[in-house]
């Protein structure tokens, strides 16, 4: 064997019986052109493709039905002229039954192309120009998992192929579409491979053929004359066609676990898909037709058919001479790697490369399954060097992080294991499931992950502005500060207004600079961040020097003119110094007061001086008041004030255990109190005593409070259902009041009053009574009506004994 025919072997594989001549025998057929063509969206792997065309609408052979949704998709071209009859849920190529979009087209019988335009030469067209030529024609791979061609051929554009790999093993028994069509088709395979190699632009060019395909071989190579491509044929061995075991075989390379052989610079294409290639940049012919096995024993004529994607897949099994009573197991696909159609009604799609009618005899059920008995027979077989009997026990115990590091996701699924498998365990079953389940976990938390990113993210937002509101804040506040502060050193433009204005204003705002900087000193208690503790010595200077400005203000503020001495300006004098009094007062209170609080005691002291010189020279001024007589309103005067002391200094004295400020104020409270009753004594003493009223007004009064009392007494008795031995004395007492009112009227020297009798009719217990029920009847009612809950019974119930109530109340006769 010549270095350039070096090959390898893989581990493991098996021989099961090939039953290919059953099938390659006879030249590809063309299948007859079915009456209704089913299209499903999805005949590769990645997004459903798009309709473009609406029910009713005229179609041609080869023009676009669905386009392309996005870059993992390829378009769909209608496979014979016709027009869309539907597009909607139909049967679908799947083990579930299972129904999936798809545009149905009714053929008009022309097969009618439309313009196909190939380019002129593709060695023009840039790289990119070609590889939307690729796509545009709908091609995916033909050889099983349907990947959308021009994205493989674009699947590592950093990494540079050099080695391009045409698979034409065609490996698994019965099929032999590949065969056929490399023996019948093999210039259009060298011209397909010559545009990908023109496209790629590899070092080698490597097809490889299992030696059970001798024409085939012949055919390839004599096709390939001329070119440097190297054909090269191996021995027939299961599963040989796994993409990477062919490369293993033909390089000797391993693609890494979980790497794709872009990853080592191989590129590898089906002999079907190189086909389709030649068909449209050559001819312009999108992919709508492949060549497809039918074959087994239910089979009258089996063979290879040319079949338009979409043909139902009973009328490919009539054209073959399908038996249906010899019929078992109808399988897509091979029987190692296919599956069980449960349906003819589903269509012939890209990836359907053989249909397998068996009989009962030809592929028997499996017996049921046994427990593992460790035999290592399905190690042995694996090509890809797994333990299928752990991952086996790894999947029946949902050992997803097990089965991930035993390399799961490198199993072919080709079946060898389960093929050999003496306990006729379904193995490919259990890895299938299993996948799926680890694809859903994983997308579930990828979802998760998206999620929580987009929390954090929020938080971030938030985050960030409330940073800036801070700042914001902080720059609002030094402004503010800033202010003030000019205005602290600008008294000329305050002097300049008038004086008690600017005072004002400044008072103003010391007082907000002191909310501000309490404000800030209580978030400062909450939070303790460094920012706040800036902010707070920020406004706490702010505010000293709003503060200083007030205090330099008010020292310097001339001395109000001396006003007339009228009633007004004694009275706001009088009001001057009580203010000033209790401002004083509060501040004496403050426990160990700090330096300001000090110098604002010794102000206000200052100040509380000149306000009482003041009021004592305008009551100097003030003219002699007349000499009252000691009235009664002084006398009333001084009352109150006697009153209101006694009542303040009571309040003090209920304190248990006084502070020394309480002490203090109760000691000064006694004072006053001495020094107003002492005042009002001597006002008594002065007042005129008081005209002889006539001996019988006070009596006449007390008479009549008494009466009042005794009245209110019964009353309540009454009410409260008292007994006739308690109401007696009440009466008793009652009476008496009113003779003694009688009595003091008759002394008074008055006009007795008028007496006016009126006439009140008793209680009338039934017309009560019917009241009651009225009234509750409507409360009734009421409640229900706004309970939903209410049973409709119910509320008729209640408003037939409202109407009931009501009838007997209007009916009444007193
Ligand atoms: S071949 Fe079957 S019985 Fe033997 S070890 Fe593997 S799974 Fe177990
Ligand atoms: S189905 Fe998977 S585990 Fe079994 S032999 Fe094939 S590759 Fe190995």
């Amino acid at each position: 064997m010549s270095a350039q025919e070096k090959i390898w072997d893989i581990p493991g594989g098996i021989h099961p019986a090939e039953r290919k001549e059953l099938s390659n025998r006879t030249p590809i057929q063309q299948a007859p052109l079915p009456k209704r063509l089913l299209l499903p969206l999805v005949q590769h792997i990645g997004a459903a493709a798009e309709p473009c065309v609406v029910v009713g609408q005229r179609v041609r052979k080869g023009e676009k039905v669905a386009t392309a949704n996005g870059v993992v998709s390829v378009p769909l071209h209608a496979p014979t002229s016709g027009t869309v009859v539907f597009i909607g849920e139909q049967p679908y190529p799947h083990a579930s039954g299972m129904l999936a979009p798809a545009i149905v087209i009714d053929s008009d019988g022309l097969d009618e192309w439309v313009e196909l335009t190939p380019p002129a030469d593709y060695r023009s067209l840039e790289p990119g120009e070609l590889l939307t030529l690729i796509r545009e024609a709908g091609i995916n791979g033909l050889g099983g998992a349907g990947f959308p061609t021009a994205v493989k051929l674009t699947a590592r554009p950093t990494q540079k192929i050099h080695t391009l790999i045409i698979n034409g093993t065609e490996c698994e028994p019965y099929i032999t579409a590949d065969d056929l069509l490399m023996r019948e088709r093999a210039a259009e395979l060298v011209a397909g491979i010559k545009i990908l190699a023109h496209l790629i632009q590899p070092e080698q060019v490597l097809i490889g053929i299992e030696d059970n395909k001798p024409e085939a071989i012949a055919a390839v190579r004599a096709a390939c004359a001329g070119h440097d491509y190297q054909v090269r044929v191996f021995p027939t061995k299961y599963p040989s066609g796994g993409e990477k075991q062919l490369i293993q075989i033909l390089t000797g390379v391993e693609v890494p676990s979980g790497g794709l052989p872009a990853d080592i610079g191989i590129l590898c294409q089906n002999v079907g898909t190189c086909v389709a290639i030649h068909d449209a940049v050559l001819l312009g012919k999108p992919l709508i037709s492949r060549i497809t096995t039918l074959t087994g024993e239910a089979l009258a004529r089996p063979g290879n058919v040319e079949a338009l994607i979409g043909t139902p897949v009973g009328e490919l099994l009539a054209f073959a001479g399908l038996d249906t009573s010899k019929l078992n197991r109808l399988i897509m696909g091979g029987p190692m790697m296919g599956f069980t159609l449960p349906s003819l009604d589903v269509p012939l799609i890209k990836t359907s490369n053989c249909l397998l009618a068996s009989t009962a005899a030809e592929l028997p059920p499996p017996p049921p399954a046994m427990p593992c008995i460790r035999c290592g027979e399905c190690a042995e077989a694996c090509p890809a060097s797994l333990l299928p009997q752990q991952l086996h026990f790894f999947a029946l115990g949902q050992e997803h992080e097990q089965l991930k590091a035993h390399n799961l996701f490198d199993c072919i699924e080709c079946g060898a294991c389960a093929y050999v498998c003496p306990s006729s365990i379904p193995l490919v079953q259990y890895y299938r499931a299993a996948k799926a389940e680890i694809r859903e976990l994983e997308q579930k938390q990828l979802k998760a992950e998206h999620s929580k990113q987009r929390f954090e993210q929020r938080q971030e937002r938030l985050r960030r502005a409330e940073e800036q509101k801070e700042a914001e804040r902080k720059a609002r506040a030094e402004k503010a500060a800033r202010a003030k502060a000019a205005q602290a050193e600008a008294p000329v433009a305050a002097a300049a207004a008038p004086a008690d204005e600017a005072l004002k204003k400044l008072k103003i705002e010391a007082s907000m600079a002191q909310v501000a900087l309490k404000k800030a000193e209580k978030q400062l208690a909450a939070h303790d961040t460094s920012e706040l503790q800036a902010q707070v010595a920020e406004l706490r200077a702010a505010a000293e020097a709003a503060q200083k400005a007030l205090a330099d203000a008010q020292a310097t503020a001339p001395v109000p003119a001396p006003k007339p001495a009228g009633d007004e300006a004694l009275k706001k004098a009088k009001i001057d110094v009580a203010m000033l009094k209790a401002q004083l007062r509060k501040l004496e209170k403050t426990e160990a007061p700090d330096d300001d609080q000090q110098a604002e005691i010794a102000r206000l002291r200052q100040q509380l001086e000149a306000a009482e010189k003041a009021l004592v020279d305008l009551q100097n001024q003030a003219p002699a008041p007349a000499a009252k007589p000691a009235g009664d309103e002084a006398l009333k005067k001084a009352k109150i004030e006697a009153a209101m002391l006694k009542a303040q200094l009571r309040k003090l004295e209920k304190i248990e255990n006084p502070d020394d400020d309480q002490q203090t104020e109760i000691a000064r409270l006694r004072q006053q109190l001495e020094a107003a009753e002492k005042a009002l004594v001597g006002l008594q003493n002065q007042a005129p005593a008081p005209a002889a009223k006539p001996a019988g007004d006070e009596v006449l009064k007390k008479a009549k409070v008494e009466l009042a009392m005794k009245r209110a007494e019964l009353k309540k008795a009454e009410k409260a259902g008292a007994d006739e031995a308690d109401l007696q004395p009440l009466r008793a007492a009652l009476t008496a009041a009113e003779q003694a009112l009688h009595a003091a009227e008759a002394t008074s020297g008055k006009p007795a009053p008028e007496q006016v009798r009126t006439e009140r009719p008793g209680v009338d217990e039934k017309f009560k009574a019917l009241k009651t029920e009225a009234a509750f009847a409507r409360a009734d009612l009421r409640k229900l009506e706004r309970d939903e809950s209410t049973a409709s019974e119910a509320l008729e119930q209640a408003r037939t004994r409202l109407a009931e109530a009501e009838r007997k109340l209007n009916e009444y006769q007193p």
